[in-house]
């Protein structure tokens, strides 16, 4: 079963208006590759963000949503109004929501749901501490995280993020990648057909051994993705 490698760059709360030559840059270093290639502005950049990829290869995805549609909750977003921006996926349960903003597992999954309904791809993270690997309990968590957050339909892309490795420098050992991708997938209702990403510490420099492995579907890019070059390069070295 093929399934079509996805590469998403997260930029978390950084960039600015004034950074959006980003999405001529982007193209003008890699030819139209052969994969879905998605950049995650923060909320006040997506509509300009929108407008500046329009021509390209770039998809705009958001880091957020609420899982309501509308109503009294005051500095949220709703996957409706994001999907009728242009927005066509949406990260949810990223460690660092999950730990700054007590996200817990059933509102990661209301999320999703809601992404689906308003027609986006959720892109939803599970990933361990960790004092949780070091535990041996890596698998137990990530399957915790997986039956707490994951929708029972619709298209989703997960993404498997041990928190250590996010913006550390570290990355996890390949084998372990591989093992934590087989039991993710494993547990999916449509494991064959659902992509499972890789993040934490993707750089130009690792990440064609990360995409070798069989069960990885692509990334999910943070400090890597600020520069268009860097960005470029991960994109050139996973797909060559
Ligand atoms: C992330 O933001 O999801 C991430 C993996 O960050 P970094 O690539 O910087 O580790």
């Amino acid at each position: 079963m093929s399934r079509r490698m996805l590469i998403a760059g997260n930029w978390k709360m950084n960039g600015q208006l004034s950074d959006l030559g980003y999405f001529s840059n982007l193209p003008e270093q890699v030819s139209t590759p052969d994969a879905e290639i998605i950049v995650c502005p923060p909320f006040p950049l997506l509509p300009a963000s929108i407008e500046a990829a329009k021509t390209s290869f770039i998809v705009i995805g958001a880091q957020d949503c609420h899982g309501a549609s509308s109503g009294a909750h005051t500095g949220d977003v709703s996957a409706r109004l994001l999907a009728v921006l242009g927005v066509q996926y949406v990260i949810v349960g990223h460690s660092e929501r999950r730990a700054d903003h007590g996200e817990t597992d059933a509102m990661i999954r209301s999320k999703a749901e809601a992404a689906i309904e308003a027609g986006l791809i959720p892109i939803i993270c599970v990933g361990e501490t960790l004092e949780q690997r070091q535990a041996g309990q890596a698998v137990e968590v990530v399957a915790a995280q997986l039956a707490g957050s994951v929708p029972k339909t619709g298209e989703y892309v997960v993404a498997y993020e041990p928190v250590w490795a996010i913006g550390t420098g570290l990355v996890a050992e390949l084998e372990d990648i591989a093992q934590m991708h087989d039991e993710i997938r494993s547990r999916l209702t449509r494991g064959e057909t659902t992509r499972i990403l890789y993040g934490g510490s993707v750089k130009p420099d690792n990440c064609h051994a990360l995409m070798l492995l069989d069960d990885v579907d692509g990334a999910l890019v943070g400090g890597a993705s600020l520069k268009a070059q860097s960005f470029a390069e991960i994109i050139k070295n996973t797909l060559g």
